[in-house]
């Protein structure tokens, strides 16, 4: 029996697999098995009032958990899937509430990764999948990021190498009339108006539930993290590391340093971003300073997982 094969069964009998995609590594339970997504949430330390993303193979196997596809959603999904594009549209009464903490919608994308999706066929269920880390901290984008977090916790563990995109999907909801951006991801903004034309940015509404990716603290580092001060105004009593887009001027302020990308380059960026945030991590620093990245493109959601591990962290 092969590796995904033995996966799927797990999946299938209700345990929990971690498998590659190429946003980041998710942690994945049979979605139509209510039980099985208690767990995630459980081994995750996730609250329950922040839905999952329902990862299916193709737009076939989402038509029975949707209950209609507006026709600007068919036309991301022609020119997106399978990709870094969650839509969230009405669902259907397949999907268990607590995938979507109760919630009249789902989250759903096809991820363009070739073990995902021989799993989920091969499983033949549509499998739920938040990032394969504890809630709150730094995305795993190697299986080795999902055995130092969750490693004794999970039935399972699918080695893909490391995840090409690197950031998570780009979150577009159509639950009102027209799209709203809930979360910068793999897909640019850019490309997403070229396509279909303006789209708003959600801030939080009062009195909506907040997801992950709207959480004001997430993707966050042990070490405390500070975003964009001057480096002129550095303390001069700890032990700092730099996580920069390209290549900084010698600082002899920083113990350590993360290049994103020497040639400055947003997809290597993105691709290396969470990796180079868990080294700096481990290194027993006082504190991590982090530099904003062009916001165009990619850099958008770049920073954005800057400012969301960076939040409330005074120096
Ligand atoms: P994660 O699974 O941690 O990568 O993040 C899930 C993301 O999906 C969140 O950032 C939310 O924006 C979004 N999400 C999932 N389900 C829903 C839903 N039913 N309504 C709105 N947003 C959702
Ligand atoms: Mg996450």
């Amino acid at each position: 029996m092969s590796e995904i094969q033995k996966a799927a069964e797990i999946i299938q009998e209700g345990g929990l697999v971690a498998f590659p995609t190429e946003t980041v590594y998710g942690l994945g339970a049979d979605a139509l098995n209510p039980i099985a997504v208690a767990r995630v949430f459980e081994v995750k330390n996730r609250p329950q009032f922040d839905p999952l993303i329902v990862h299916v193979a193709d737009i076939r196997q989402a038509e029975i958990l949707i209950l209609k596809f507006p026709e600007k959603a068919l036309k991301l999904i022609s020119k997106f899937w399978p990709g870094p594009l969650t839509l969230v549209l009405p669902k259907s009464q397949m999907v268990p509430d607590i995938v979507t903490s109760s919630l009249p919608t789902v989250a759903i994308r096809v991820p363009n990764h070739p073990m995902a999706l021989e799993l989920i066929r091969e499983s033949g269920r549509p499998i739920a999948a938040p990032s394969a880390n504890s809630f709150g901290g730094v995305s795993p984008t190697t299986a080795e990021h999902v055995r130092q977090s969750l490693g004794g916790k999970i039935d399972m563990i699918l080695d893909g190498g490391p995840c090409s995109v690197g950031v998570e999907s780009t979150v577009i909801s159509f639950e009102d009339k027209e799209p709203v951006l809930l979360r910068p991801g793999g897909i640019t903004v850019e490309e997403i108006q070229a396509l279909i034309g303006t789209v708003l940015v959600q801030t939080n509404p009062a009195g909506k539930p907040l997801a992950p990716g709207q959480m004001e603290n997430h993707y966050a580092p042990r070490t405390p993290m500070v975003l964009d001060i001057s480096l002129t105004a550095l303390p001069g009593n700890k032990k700092m590391g730099l996580l920069s887009f390209q290549k900084p001027p010698a600082n002899p302020a920083f113990t350590a340093v993360e290049v994103l990308s020497e040639k400055g380059d947003l997809k290597e960026a993105a691709a290396n971003l969470f990796a180079a945030m868990r080294r700096l991590d481990s290194m027993g620093l006082d504190m991590i300073v982090a530099q904003p990245v062009p916001h165009e493109g990619l850099g958008r959601a770049i920073n954005d997982r800057l400012a969301k591990a960076s939040a409330k962290k005074a120096i």
